[in-house]
């Protein structure tokens, strides 16, 4: 993933005539906190890395995650950096995480992981520096623990400092559906430029958490853009006739769970790697990075893929269907609408009030809107895949800071 960002980075510079000596300072971070966490006498490792501030503090979520190391949150914090300026928001990137199973630790023990993360970071954070959110395996709860450690020891109340908060600790309405929504919203944009709107298509989703689950829900708003399709770890589920996400939906706990249509004997699952080379006109990828790479990308039948996860079409592979004349939507725009709504979050924090739903969701549309118009003009102009594009002004927008 570290060098599917680099070398979109690299390349975008090298059009733009940059020096190797500017390249090279926009691919380093800025600050990395490596340090270990003992909870019960077990060593965990950690870390924060702090990629770009010079549009303003460095936003990322952070992970718990047993395969969460140096090099994926360098990776991680870079995308940040070129996605907060690719849609204009005044904040830097950063992600943090820990090598953690938290499954296997009690509430208690994730609760002391999260304080101590707090606790060792505080003098490098706050609402004015580097501001986390959640990521994998983090949520609510955890982001509420640690901005309460936060808070006490530096002394001050900085409720900004994090976001993702729960909505009683001055979280936002609209930020679990936000990257979801996002996602439809870029994608509205993309087929309007391409006079498909009003087209039947039909769209395979691989992935079925947070970011999938909501984007098809969002999605119901434009009946002739049918799932036929969604995946998760384990099975693909195919529905010609068009999956109703509502029933998609484990009922007593609430969590979007694919299985269910099968309870429900909608659909038979079959293998997970079949999503990838199902026949739909749309691939939506709300998995894992690396999604698509060298060994599956001939088996692609999409015409559009949408990045929903960070990286999950290879820089080998993103060449490859570039060439076949597949569009490819970035991570970087199509995925923004979380980082987005958790900058409306701060903004609310440092204002003290609380936006109803609907008005967070115009801000978001509209910043989102303006992104992927300014991606997809850039790309028309200078003849650049949309990937081109956005990294090219995320970049330029970096060095004018
Ligand atoms: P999640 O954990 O809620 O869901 C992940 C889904 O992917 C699950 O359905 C899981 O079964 C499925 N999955 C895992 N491995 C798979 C595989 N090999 N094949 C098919 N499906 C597989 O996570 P999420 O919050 O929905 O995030 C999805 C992706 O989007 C991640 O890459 C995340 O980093 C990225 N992302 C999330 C947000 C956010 O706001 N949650 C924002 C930006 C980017």
């Amino acid at each position: 993933m570290l060098e599917t960002a680099q070398t979109a980075i690299r390349e975008a510079a090298e059009r733009l005539g940059y020096d190797q000596k500017t390249i090279q300072s926009v691919l380093e971070a800025e600050a990395e906190h490596i340090f270990a966490i003992e909870v019960n006498g077990k060593r965990y490792p950690a870390f924060r890395v702090q990629h770009n501030s010079r549009r303003g503090p460095y936003k990322g979520g952070i992970r718990f995650h047993p395969h969460v190391n140096i090099e994926e949150v360098r990776a991680l914090a870079t995308l940040m950096s070129f996605k907060t300026a690719a849609v204009g928001l005044p904040l830097g990137g950063g992600k943090g995480g820990v090598a953690v199973d938290p499954r296997e630790l009690s509430k208690a023990d994730v609760e002391m992981l999260a304080r101590r993360y707090a606790r060792h970071l505080s003098p490098y954070i706050g609402s004015g520096k580097d501001i986390p959110a959640p990521d994998v395996n983090t949520n609510a709860e955890i982001i509420d623990w640690m901005t309460d450690e936060y808070e006490k020891t530096i002394g001050a109340t900085d409720p900004g400092a994090f976001t993702g908060k729960s909505m009683d600790k001055g979280g936002s309405e609209g930020r679990e559906a936000a990257t979801g929504r996002g996602g439809v919203i870029a994608l509205v944009e993309l087929l309007k430029r391409q006079n498909l709107l009003d087209k039947p298509l039909t769209i395979a989703m691989q992935g079925f958490g947070n970011v999938g689950y909501f984007f098809a829900k969002v999605l119901q708003d434009y009946p002739n853009l049918k799932l036929i399709a969604v995946s998760n770890s384990k099975h693909t589920w195919v529905q010609s006739d068009g999956i109703d996400v509502t029933r998609a939906v484990h009922v007593p706990s609430g969590t979007p769970r694919p299985e269910a249509l099968h309870d429900l004997q909608l659909v038979t699952p079959q293998p997970s790697g079949l999503i990838t080379s199902l026949k739909a006109d749309i691939l939506v990828l709300a998995a894992l990075e690396d999604a698509v790479t060298e060994h599956n990308y001939d088996s692609v039948k999409a015409g559009i893929i949408v990045e929903l996860a960070n990286g999950p079409v290879s820089a080998a592979a993103e060449r490859f269907l570039q060439q076949r004349g597949v569009i490819i939507l970035p991570d970087v725009v199509a995925n923004a609408g979380g980082v987005i709504v958790s900058y409306l979050e701060w903004l609310q924090n440092k204002d003290k009030v609380h936006w109803p739903e609907a008005e967070v969701n115009q801000k978001l549309e509209k910043i989102l809107i303006d992104a992927s118009g300014d991606m997809m003009d850039r790309a028309a102009e200078r003849k650049l895949s949309l990937k081109q594009a956005a990294f090219e002004i995320a970049l330029e927008r970096l060095m004018k800071n």
